[in-house]
């Protein structure tokens, strides 16, 4: 009914049963060619030069239309990735799990798809049975298709828009402009069996609706919590590759509500369990990604290592008084606790050596702030991760972890020199004098980094 009205209200014809989609003019939609990158524009102008069928798809589209700018672009095309491969001189085909060529476009890169086919749909041109898994989830999906098939073996009615920059038209298969008018999400097909196929759309659905403001719809939301287990099911590679989209998408704060929200974020991010249910762990958290969310919108880098050493901060900090509670030093105690931590999330998120490597090293620095006296502050400034630490830092003391004077003094330390600088530094401890003899005569293990 609401459909019917929308379609009505857009002047879109709705397509039939036959699968004819809605050719929607400029005049409707208002994205003009000059909205998409020059790199893009081109590409599906020489692909259509060699007479081939190409359009700019997938969430550039989406974002345009919402009003965003996009961040990559995606063309599809009926042309194989060996004849997109001949049509562009930069070009290499990458991908296993599917084919995808890179045609790069001044600095721009393109990723260009063949059109897919779902697999074993009645009616649909490709036939072949899809390779699953136990639970049904797809593992490999490299059948070509018509237009149509591949319209609609893509997640959600919103990213299954074509936009042809020659004619100006987008081909609507299934009501996807409406659907983003009416800020819905709407899955096509059946949600719960597109789940089993790929539990990963359960993050994209909750990652997309909050980026773009929409609604999941309840058929799409509603099996979500009883599914969630299936994530754990997705390799970690992939797992870790999506929550950093998720979590570097502007929208984080918001992302991570949602996944709280749907019960997705039990088991799938043991972090996100531990953290979110004590006060000062959600303080730190929300801070961290309030600050992440700040910088992605301004356009400015962040690191991926920061971010995980946020996440996983308040698991190393109970870990790291557990051991040390049972008679281990501090800063041995802290090394094992950092191990631990990362192997057991290794298990469900497979971060990679190098963000793993970055994440020691903020967290390795933090007990060294703690130590204001003699030549020790001095070495600090001078590791290669002080900046991130000591950002880390600050928000250790913002969130309450630890003295709001200690993250004050390392900003002034930082920021004086020479008398200026060494006025500020405190009395050795008494017994920190005693244990720097002792660690002379025999140095503890894991206390340089
Ligand atoms: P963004 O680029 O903002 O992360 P996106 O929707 O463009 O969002 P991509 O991963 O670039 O995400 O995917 C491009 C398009 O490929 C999507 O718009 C969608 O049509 C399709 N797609 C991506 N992942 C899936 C999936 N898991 N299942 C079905 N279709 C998918
Ligand atoms: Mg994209």
């Amino acid at each position: 009914m609401i459909r019917k009205f929308i379609s009505r209200v857009f002047g879109h014809k709705s397509p039939s049963s036959a699968g004819e989609p809605a050719i929607i003019g400029v005049a409707r939609h208002g994205i003009r060619r000059e909205a998409i990158s020059s790199g893009s524009r081109r590409t599906v102008e020489t692909l259509q030069q060699q007479g081939y069928k190409a359009y700019v798809v997938g969430g550039a589209v989406r974002d345009l239309l919402a009003g965003m700018t996009p961040k990559d672009y995606d063309v599809a095309t009926n042309a194989t990735p060996e004849q997109v491969r001949q049509c562009f001189r930069r070009s290499r085909i990458i991908g296993r799990r599917f084919q995808i060529v890179h045609v790069s476009m001044g600095a721009e890169t393109i990723e260009v798809t063949t059109f897919r086919g779902h697999h074993g749909e009645a009616g649909s041109q490709a036939s072949s049975k899809a390779q699953t898994d136990e639970q049904g989830r797809v593992l490999r999906d490299n059948v070509f298709g018509s237009e149509q098939d591949d319209a609609a073996r893509r997640d959600f009615t919103v990213n299954a828009l074509y936009f042809d920059p020659t004619s100006e038209t987008i081909v609507d298969y299934h009501h996807g402009l409406a659907d983003l008018k009416q800020k819905t999400l709407r899955m096509i097909g059946d949600p719960k069996t597109r789940y089993r196929e790929d539990p990963v759309r359960m993050l994209r659905a909750v990652r997309l609706a909050a980026k773009l403001g929409l609604t999941i719809d309840p058929d799409a939301s509603r099996p979500i919590r009883e599914m969630s287990e299936l994530i754990e099911n997705v390799p970690p590679s992939r797992l870790f590759d999506e929550m950093l989209k998720l979590l570097t998408s502007g929208y984080a704060v918001k992302c991570v509500q949602q996944l709280r929200a749907e019960g997705l974020h039990r088991g799938l991010l043991p972090l996100l369990d531990v953290i979110l249910e004590e006060e000062i762990g959600k303080r730190f958290v929300t801070l961290a990604l309030e600050s992440t969310d700040r910088r992605v919108r301004e356009g400015k880098p962040i690191s991926p290592g920061f971010l995980f050493a946020t996440l996983l901060w308040s698991q190393v900090l109970s870990k790291w008084e557990a051991i040390k509670a049972g008679g281990e030093r501090p800063t041995p105690a802290l090394f094992l606790a950092m191990d631990e931590v990362l192997e057991v999330q290794a298990e469900k998120l497979a971060i990679t050596r190098r963000v793993a490597g970055d994440i020691k090293d903020i967290w390795a620095l933090q007990p060294r702030f703690e130590q204001r006296s003699g030549k020790r502050p001095y070495g600090v400034l001078e590791q290669p991760r002080f900046k991130a630490a000591y950002d880390f830092l600050l928000l250790r003391a913002e969130s309450g972890e630890v003295d709001a004077e200690l993250g004050q003094w390392w900003t002034d330390f930082m920021n004086r020199d020479g008398e200026a600088r060494a006025a500020m530094l405190l009395p050795p401890k008494p017994d920190e004098a005693k244990k720097r003899r002792r660690r002379k005569r025999k140095p503890a293990a894991g206390a340089t980094q």
